[in-house]
């Protein structure tokens, strides 16, 4: 008899729709597996059979085919493994073949029967929703799955329960998601960082036109407390933009409380190997520029990242997604983030500080700023100092603002930028650049005479418009005064 069960393949982030074909009919046993299935899934085999035996289910003393369609389609992953066995039970007539039709079904199978998490619920839930269909996985993974609305899904603990849910004995309830965390429990707040009074205004710049930032300053100065409270200055994300950074976490097997709502903050340590940073692997899995899509990416101690790392952060810079080549095709993932980098003054980390001396060189200074390249150094409109402050200045230092009053001001300055050019002014270049950012004759020639003084390059030039253009926002200004670009060219800080 001939058994179909629904299933998908992840594709980069996309389900797409695999029927498991499963035929047993008389002869002697064997057991093949087509369709193009990767070692995961040819090990299923044995996952399968021991978890049928196990749950008290029989394994067919028969030839078995099973057939994973369309053939051409390259079948990655163990969540075969559930479809595989109920096609197994539904072939023997153990499972009623109409209960399975509606249903698209993925899991892995524990040799005991019991059912495993697997990655990408939410993108398995899209693909369902797509075709109408409800879905069952394993219970830890049936709250993600469930964070896609209009998909009704379920979760089994084991073979054993799924088959008696499809049977008709058991009822399973629908899975619901997690009442998402109240904002004030997760809020990191500015008031807790002392003093930088400069660079959080630097971070409420970065927030309101989405600059790249990069903070300079010894150990200890604070630049990743400062850098982690970013993504809660920031806009929060729509309810599509939520989805897709969800539905990028979910592939690469993260853990998810529910739908990702603050902009993602991501730090990879500088040893990430190229795959983790960028995206790939077997089965080729989003990367931390994916994952910090529509958040931040945090590159501490930005020298020390290998010049292969950096130099692949240009695409996503450029074009807002990483392409991931295959052997068969390639991948692409989206990957537009905030870029915030830190790094210390010079390679012993007290360069310039009040209290400790430094020890290097001029010329080993000068060798570890030039480890980034000009390029990358370009793509930063704000560079800023973050001086250590000593007990008795934090101490004296003022409280400053709440992350919420600040956010008031970068919603507010947001807005007026997609409304006057539907982007974020850190995203304007070229003529767009120029026709938003005209200057009156006196701050024209106030930009010149610094541009001459400074000796700016054209690129220093439009990163200072740009800044100007998003201070005059957050002032409310329609025109680009002059203070605007007298603080705009404060953000500016030779390396080295
Ligand atoms: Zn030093």
């Amino acid at each position: 008899m001939l058994a179909q069960v629904r299933s998908y393949t992840l594709f980069g982030l996309d389900a797409v729709p695999v029927t498991v074909e499963v035929d047993v009919s008389p002869g002697l046993p064997s057991y093949a597996l087509v369709g193009l299935p990767d070692k995961a899934v040819e090990e299923s085999r044995e996952r399968v059979r021991a978890a049928l035996k196990n749950a008290g289910f029989p394994y067919p003393q028969a030839r078995v085919v099973v057939n994973l369609a369309p053939a051409e389609l390259r079948k990655e992953g163990s969540h075969f493994d559930l479809p595989i066995a109920l096609g197994l039970l539904a072939a023997q007539g153990v499972v009623p073949l109409e209960a399975l039709s509606p249903f698209a079904v993925a899991g892995e199978l524990g040799l005991d029967g019991s059912l495993r998490p697997v990655p990408g619920a939410v993108n398995l839930a899209l693909g369902a929703l797509a075709e109408g269909r409800r879905l069952l996985l394993p219970i830890e993974n049936a709250q993600e799955g469930a964070l896609v609305e209009g998909v009704a899904v379920y979760g089994a603990k084991d073979l054993r329960e799924a088959v008696a849910f499809l049977r008709g004995e058991e009822a399973l309830a629908q899975a619901r998601p997690q009442d998402p965390l109240e904002e004030a429990n997760t809020l990191l707040d500015l008031r807790d960082v002392k003093g930088q009074a400069k660079a959080k205004r630097a971070l409420e710049i970065a927030a309101s036109g989405h600059h790249h930032l990069l903070l300079v300053g010894s150990p200890g100065s604070g630049k990743t407390m400062l850098a982690r409270r970013l993504p809660h200055l920031m806009p929060p994300l729509t309810p599509e933009a939520a989805l897709e950074a969800t539905r990028i976490h979910s592939a690469a097997g993260q853990a998810l409380r529910g739908l990702i709502r603050t902009p993602p903050f991501r730090a990879p340590h500088h040893t990430v190997s190229y795959a983790g940073l960028i995206g790939g692997g077997a089965i080729p899995k989003p990367g931390e520029v994916s994952l910090a899509h529509r958040g931040v990416l945090f590159l501490d101690e930005l020298p020390e990242f290998s010049r292969d790392a950096l130099e692949a952060l240009r695409q996503p810079l450029e074009d807002g997604v990483v392409t991931i080549a295959r052997a068969r095709a390639s991948l692409t993932f989206p990957a537009r983030f905030l870029l915030v980098a830190a790094m210390n003054p010079c390679p012993c980390g007290w360069h310039g500080d009040p209290e400790r001396p430094c020890t290097c060189t001029p010329i080993t200074r000068q060798r570890y700023a030039d480890r980034i390249s000009g390029p990358l150094l370009d793509r930063f409109d704000l560079v800023v100092e973050v001086p250590r402050l000593t007990p008795e200045e934090l101490a004296r230092a003022p409280e400053g603002e709440s992350t919420l009053t600040v956010r008031q001001r970068v919603l507010a300055a947001r807005e007026r930028m997609l409304a006057r050019q539907g982007r974020p002014n850190g995203e304007l270049s070229g003529r767009a650049l120029r026709q938003h950012t005209a200057l009156s004759p006196a701050s024209q020639a106030l930009l010149q005479a610094a541009a001459k003084r400074l000796a700016l390059s054209a690129r220093a030039y439009d990163r200072i418009l740009r800044v100007a253009r998003t201070i005059a926002d957050l002032a409310g200004s329609e025109s680009i005064r002059e203070d605007h670009l007298a603080e705009a060219l404060t953000y500016r800080r030779s390396l080295g």
